[in-house]
């Protein structure tokens, strides 16, 4: 290989939108076969909206001001969701200061507000168990492919919020692209089958991993390398940062975490899914110029 010819691509990449680490990445691009996409914040634009919620009849009135106060420390977009919410139904309202913040990457987060445990999560996930009370709104809002979490406090989950996220223009001409190249498409989510099933249909994938956990994202994409695939992923949470440094080519959204985009090869500046299809077509150029 002739450096020279991969840092003139790499340097055609960053103008273009992509900003290559490494010249290895490049040449690896060209050889990946399958490609695993995340679905919030990677195929679906992440900027999630609270579009429906639910409590117990004995939830605290300012649960939601809580789960607010807890998610202040989170990278992940449910929480921007959460405080616009917020914002919204108690204007005037202070949020009080969390401490103990935590997160449980691809199950939701914990913190000390006011003196209660406040934990916001995936359903079920944290080890809280789901009131039947709410079990019909959280049915109805996953049968209509939105994405839920619960709020507890001090151990008993009095809210549930539903959220809707948007998929990207991008998404669906890109798993075209790299489906008519001969590529397989995977969609891998932290999110419920329902959520991931109705994103998935919407942009053409058949093959769809619901209520994975990071660990589990790098477990599929080992079991791929183990089938003889050369694997890349493309995600932005901090959920998939294991994942994009155990694939052969980790490619990570530019808005995303900044954990994921230090674990990724390559990054996408732009906000449009396209990047992927040019990270392989330039590798592919670049050395066919170089051979
Ligand atoms: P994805 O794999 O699609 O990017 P994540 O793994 O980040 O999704 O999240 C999976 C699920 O965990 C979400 O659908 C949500 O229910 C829950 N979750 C994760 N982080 C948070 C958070 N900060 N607040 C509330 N819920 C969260
Ligand atoms: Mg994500």
């Amino acid at each position: 290989a002739t450096p020279v010819a991969l840092l003139a691509a790499a340097g055609r990449g960053a103008v273009s939108g992509l900003f290559v680490r490494g010249q290895d990445s490049l040449e690896t691009g060209r050889q990946v076969d399958t490609v695993v996409l995340d679905k919030t914040g990677t195929v679906t634009s992440g900027r999630l909206t609270v579009v429906g919620q639910a409590e117990t009849a004995d939830a605290p009135g300012d649960w939601l001001l809580l789960a607010a106060a807890a998610e202040s420390g989170s990278e992940h977009s449910i929480a921007a969701a959460v405080l616009a919410a917020t914002a919204e139904q108690h204007p005037d309202a202070e949020l009080a200061a969390a401490t103990e913040f935590r997160t449980v990457a691809g199950r939701g987060i914990s913190a000390v507000v006011d003196g209660h445990q406040v934990l916001v999560g995936s359903p079920g996930s944290m080890g809280t168990r789901l009131p039947d009370e709410l079990l019909e709104a959280l049915t109805r809002y996953q049968e209509r492919g939105l994405t839920t979490s619960t709020v507890s406090v001090d151990g008993r989950v009095c809210g549930l919020l539903a959220l809707q996220d948007s998929v990207l223009d991008s998404a669906a001409p890109t798993v075209a692209a790299l489906q008519e190249q001969g590529v397989q498409v995977l969609l891998v989510t932290g999110d419920h089958r329902r959520a991931a099933e109705r994103v998935a249909k919407a942009i053409g994938i058949t093959d769809v991993h619901a209520g994975v956990g990071p660990e589990q994202k790098v477990q599929l994409i080992g079991e791929l390398q183990a089938a003889g695939r050369t694997v890349a992923m493309v995600g932005d949470g901090i959920n998939d940062a294991p994942a994009l440094a155990a694939a052969d080519l980790g490619v990570a959204i530019g808005t995303g975490t900044d954990v994921a985009i230090d674990a990724a090869d390559v990054v996408l500046l732009r906000d449009d899914l396209n990047g992927v299809v040019d990270t392989l077509v330039l590798s592919d150029r670049t050395v066919a110029t170089i051979r």
